[in-house]
């Protein structure tokens, strides 16, 4: 495979993220485990391919990760990386989990996900308010080779958001140890701890094993 004049680089790795600052974050990781130099052209977005996003009906992380791993396989014959969040919250049993996106039914709305949780929880007090991010990575290639990798950030639900960095319910998680919340932390800072840089750097090394690295 070679680049072929006017066209981008035949991909290595597709992907599963439309999210131009996923890509970015990705292709990050990827190249400080030193699987592949930091701007790589060759790893690309599943928006970069024209991918359809699948139905992700499955019921764990680690399923859902691997639903979106799959269909991007079927679609372009390059292996390809996924990856599902969210937030698991003890008192709720787990929930919201794979309906965090979702939570207060419009999919992607932030701010009325974090308030319905807020309100859910408004009698809980502080010692009972343990939740933590959950990332499952999954890995899979046209030969039918999976894996995957999970990765957790632990803290305590905050009872009013805090911080203007970040997404989704970052306002109101202070990771264990911190006195800050997730959007009060620099990317840097929440990158060298989060759930989904654990999950990215744990399954960086079959990454480099897939690509020949
Ligand atoms: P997805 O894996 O991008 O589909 O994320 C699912 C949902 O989980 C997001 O919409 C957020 O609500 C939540 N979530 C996942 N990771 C994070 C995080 O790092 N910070 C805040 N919210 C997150």
């Amino acid at each position: 495979m070679g680049t072929r004049a006017g066209h981008a680089p035949e991909p290595l790795l597709i992907l599963a993220t439309h999210n131009a600052h996923k890509v970015a974050e990705l292709r990050a990781i990827l190249a400080e485990a030193g699987i592949v130099s930091d701007d790589s052209a060759r790893i690309q977005g599943a928006g970069e391919v024209g991918a359809p996003e699948p139905v992700e009906d499955g019921v764990t992380f680690a399923e859902n990760a691997l639903i979106k791993a799959r269909a991007l396989v079927a679609h372009t014959g390059v292996p390809a990386l996924a990856d599902d969040s969210g937030l698991a919250v003890d008192v709720l049993g787990g929930a919201p989990g794979i309906f965090s996106a979702r939570w207060a039914g419009v999919h992607g709305d932030d701010r009325a996900n974090l308030d319905l949780l807020l309100a859910q929880l408004a009698d809980v007090p502080e010692e009972h308010r343990a939740a933590g991010f959950v990332c499952a990575a999954a890995l899979v290639t046209p030969e039918g080779t999976e894996h995957v990798e999970l990765g957790h950030l632990r803290g305590s639900l905050l009872t009013a958001p805090r911080g203007e960095g970040g997404f989704g319910y970052d306002p109101i998680l202070r990771p264990d140890g911190e006195s800050r919340s997730c959007a009060e932390l620099t990317p840097q800072e929440k990158n060298a701890i989060s759930h989904r840089g654990q999950a990215f750097r744990a399954i960086a090394p079959h990454v480099a094993a897939v690509l020949g690295r």
